[in-house]
């Protein structure tokens, strides 16, 4: 049973543009050349992942591969399908696009035509921070730590062992790319030997096997603004992991979740509170203090009559709005809570009062609901 591209990638059939990127890159860096310096095997295997990647990637090919399968395919059965003008594998932009996008990012890259003696920068990194509401409404400052790639103590990030620095790679000869025929195609793509450098080192620190950078604990100080909205991003420049061999560093991405609140929720920059009363004080009206996300005292009028699910609205005492001096508004909901579980004494009392009441007066609603209801219901 011949390989397929699928099988080759080791993924399945209704694999996702995500997925497959995925798979490719775990593979492809494990049979990278720089990874199995001589290794021939390994270069053909590095070779044919990528051809099965270039075409499985691209959509349009994708499905002419589909259609007529492996064999057909690579016996020039691409040249007929749409766009196939390459041929097998190495049409349109060929390699140094498949290896620029897909190991561009991973290297720390999008550094596309910059390729001999462009320095690798750091590769971003992502914090996640969870905050309370009451910090996202005061805004505040935080110290935090996390794991970044640095410069090697071992080597002070040269990546080089004694020390003796860089030579010139033989592959490319300093040049960083290599051109390579396909039919009547010249194409250029980034030298494998050197990862497009243009120099290679000559006896890799033991410690960071040549890269310069090993992981270490970092800590940045960040400062959460007031207001600060759910699942907003913060980044912080130059935080992220140090450049290999010292390219510049990638940048930290903050990511901030803000946790559910007991009593408050938020929607844009209202907040929202629901607050319950007795009926007798909804009968009666009452006077209530809540406490604000900062601490100060809320007083809360409820007027005798109040109904249930009635809102009640503060101006200008919700969530600060992010970037302004502004701040959005406070709605209370307030709940009439019907007792439960009362004692047959208790209810006979309820009844007692109830019989006192002029039903036209004290329940106005229900009065006017059935007569409509009976007027059209008979
Ligand atoms: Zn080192
Ligand atoms: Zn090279």
């Amino acid at each position: 049973m011949a390989e397929d591209f699928y099988s080759i990638l080791g993924v399945s059939r209704t694999v996702t543009a995500v997925e497959l990127k995925k798979a490719y890159r775990s593979q492809a860096m494990k049979y990278h050349p720089d990874r199995n310096p001589g290794d021939k095997e390994a270069e053909e295997k590095f070779k044919i992942l990528s051809e099965a990647y270039e075409t499985l990637s691209d959509d349009q090919k994708r499905a002419h591969y589909d259609q007529v399968g492996h064999e057909a395919y690579k016996n020039g059965g691409a040249s007929g399908g749409p766009g196939g003008m390459g041929g097998f594998g190495f049409s349109g932009g060929g390699f140094s696009d498949i290896f620029e996008e897909v190991f561009g990012d991973f290297m720390g890259g999008g550094r596309r035509g910059q390729r001999a003696s462009a320095q690798e920068s750091g590769e971003d990194l992502k914090y996640e921070l969870s905050i309370t509401l009451e910090q996202a409404y005061t805004g505040f400052e935080t110290e935090i730590s996390y794991n970044a790639p640095s410069a090697c103590s071992t080597c002070n990030g040269s990546g080089s062992k004694s020390g003796t620095g860089l030579k010139t790679c033989s592959a490319c000869h300093g040049s960083g790319a290599v051109r390579m025929q396909q039919g009547f195609f010249m194409i250029e793509r980034p030298c494998v030997t050197c990862r497009g450098q243009g120099q290679i080192i000559e006896d890799p620190c033991t410690t960071c096997h040549g890269q310069g950078i090993t992981d270490k604990k970092q800590k940045v100080k960040i400062k959460i603004p007031a207001g600060v909205p759910d699942n907003a991003r913060m980044r912080v420049s130059g935080k992220g992991g140090a450049g290999p061999r010292g390219g510049p560093p990638g940048d930290l991405y903050v990511f901030i979740t803000v946790k559910p609140h007991e009593l408050y929720t938020r929607e844009e920059n209202d907040l929202f509170c629901r607050l319950p009363i007795t009926v007798f004080e909804a009968i009666q009206g009452t006077q209530k203090t809540i406490m604000s996300l900062e601490n100060d005292e809320i007083e809360v009028s409820i007027p005798a009559g109040t109904q249930p699910n009635t809102i009640l609205t503060k101006r200008k005492l919700g969530m600060p709005v992010h970037g302004y001096r502004e701040k959005g508004d406070l709605h209370i909901e307030v709940q009439v809570e019907v007792p439960t579980k009362l004692t047959s004494k208790q209810k006979q009392a309820f009844s007692e009062f109830y019989e006192q009441l002029d039903d036209k007066k004290a329940h106005p609603e229900v009065n006017s609901f059935w007569k409509k209801a009976k007027k059209l219901w008979g």
